[in-house]
């Protein structure tokens, strides 16, 4: 990481998420001056990680697809997180709350090793942050809170310079926005979205369960929600089988009502609310609540400004897809920045950036689309529409070819 004297790149990158520190690391290998900022503080890998322990779990954690493995194995951050711990896991459990509709999948079923890996937020980022700190052409710059922005034209073409406060600020021809769902960068810019509120919270926190997960990740839906267990790992060389993640997604009110309980109370509601599949809830850590919105960016590209992961889609989580679909965005990205500029076209050339967004948009959107899909179906409380679920669920269970390729889809293997 070279340090920040320069305020002049050829790409800003805002935020240093697992999207945007991963597109940092994507570009690499280029000629291109790049800049990563993010408006906190980069942190270094001891301190963020050290607080990780045998019981002390990051509460965010991702279900990361294949692909999104194969990216990280390919911009060399992949071993040091399985390193720190993943949990692989074989098998998934969904079943209907209403009914007797169940679905299952299994990597053996599409001869894979694993479906997926569950791993905490902090350790892909941490990982991500340690590669950038080798990374000759790229300047980690933070804490920069984007307060404004501005495009400045001359003859050579146009840049655009980001504002953050006390006069500090950077330019570049093209500003890729990586800053998260609340995107200022995206507002700031005026991008338009399509946008609704899921009138549903996830809460989220890790729990000790009775009975061990069997690296199989358990989702159940209900009629407030979806709740999902997913499988952790303590340690890469410690089997202990007792301890997941939970994504409960759930009425406001609902999940102020959770907040509000003590552990024990909280444990009773939650192994209850599984069918006590792992038996009962021994343990529970801190609750976190997340409200839950749909949006996504009509177009991805204004002039020299383009949207990448949650900055253009945010998506509901119950099927694991927002930061791998992210993943998908910045691997087109990279490809099509790096094919533009053998070409001999400029940075933020019109054309290029549009073949990003043809790769990207369709492929989000119908993700997005199936999502809700799945949280109108299983909200509906009509009895024949319950029967009809638990029939195609049941249904969908046995009809293997369909199912493994639903599989390999969601595993990002066949995009
Ligand atoms: C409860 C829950 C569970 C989820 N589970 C999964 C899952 O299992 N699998 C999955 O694939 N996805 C999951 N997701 C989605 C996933 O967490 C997001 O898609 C992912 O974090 C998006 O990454 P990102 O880098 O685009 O944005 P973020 O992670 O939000 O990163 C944005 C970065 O930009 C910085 N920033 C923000 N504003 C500014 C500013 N003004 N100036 C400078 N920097 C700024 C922030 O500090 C941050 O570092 C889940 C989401 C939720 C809410």
């Amino acid at each position: 990481m070279a340090v920040a004297q320069t305020t002049e790149f050829d790409i800003v990158i805002a935020g240093a998420g697992m999207v945007g520190a991963s597109l940092a690391c994507l570009l690499a290998d280029t000629s291109l001056r790049i800049a990563l900022i993010d408006r906190l503080p980069l942190t270094p890998a001891s301190d963020s990680l050290e607080q990780l322990s045998s019981d002390k779990f990051d509460p965010r954690v991702s279900a990361i697809s294949q692909a999104s493995q194969q990216l990280f194995r390919d911009i060399g951050v992949w071993d040091g997180i399985a390193a720190k711990r993943v949990c692989n896991y074989q098998a998934m459990e969904v079943w209907d709350a209403e009914g007797t509709g169940s679905i299952s999948f299994s990597a053996t079923q599409i001869r894979e090793p694993e479906l997926g890996s569950i791993v905490e937020n902090s350790i892909i980022t941490t990982m991500l942050h340690n590669r950038i700190a080798q990374l000759e052409n790229v300047t980690a710059i933070s804490p920069f809170s984007i307060d404004s922005f501005e495009t400045i034209a001359d003859e050579w073409g146009s840049c655009v310079q980001l504002n953050a406060g006390e006069g500090q600020s950077i330019r570049a021809g093209l500003v890729v926005a990586a800053d998260g769902a609340n995107s200022k960068l995206r507002q700031l810019a005026h991008f338009e979205c399509r946008e609704w509120d899921y009138e549903q919270h996830a809460l989220v926190t890790t729990v000790r369960t009775e009975r061990e997960h069997l690296n199989t990740a358990r989702q159940r839906f209900l009629e407030t929600g979806p709740l999902a267990f997913l499988p952790l790992r303590v340690a890469q060389n410690d089997d202990d089988q007792h301890f997941c993640s939970i994504v409960w997604s759930m009425l406001p009110e609902q999940a102020e009502r959770m907040l509000a309980l003590s552990e024990a109370e909280f444990n009773t509601e939650l192994s209850a609310a599984l069918e006590f599949k792992l038996g009962e809830i021994q343990w529970s850590d801190k609750r976190f609540v997340f409200p839950l919105r749909q949006r996504h960016a009509i177009d991805y590209v204004k002039d020299n400004i383009v949207l990448v992961g949650d900055a253009a889609h945010t998506i509901h989580p119950l099927a694991g897809q927002g930061v791998n679909l992210g993943l998908l965005d910045v691997r087109a990205l990279a490809e099509e920045l790096t094919g533009g500029i053998q070409a001999g076209r400029s940075i933020a050339d019109s054309v290029v950036l549009a073949r990003y967004q043809r790769r990207r948009k369709g492929n989000n959107l119908s993700m997005m689309w199936l999502m809700e899909g799945f949280k109108r179906l299983f909200a509906q409380q009509d009895l024949g529409i319950r029967w009809l679920r638990n029939m195609g669920m049941n249904a969908a269970d046995k009809m293997t070819p369909i199912k493994n390729q639903m599989v390999r889809k969601a595993m990002g293997l066949d995009n």
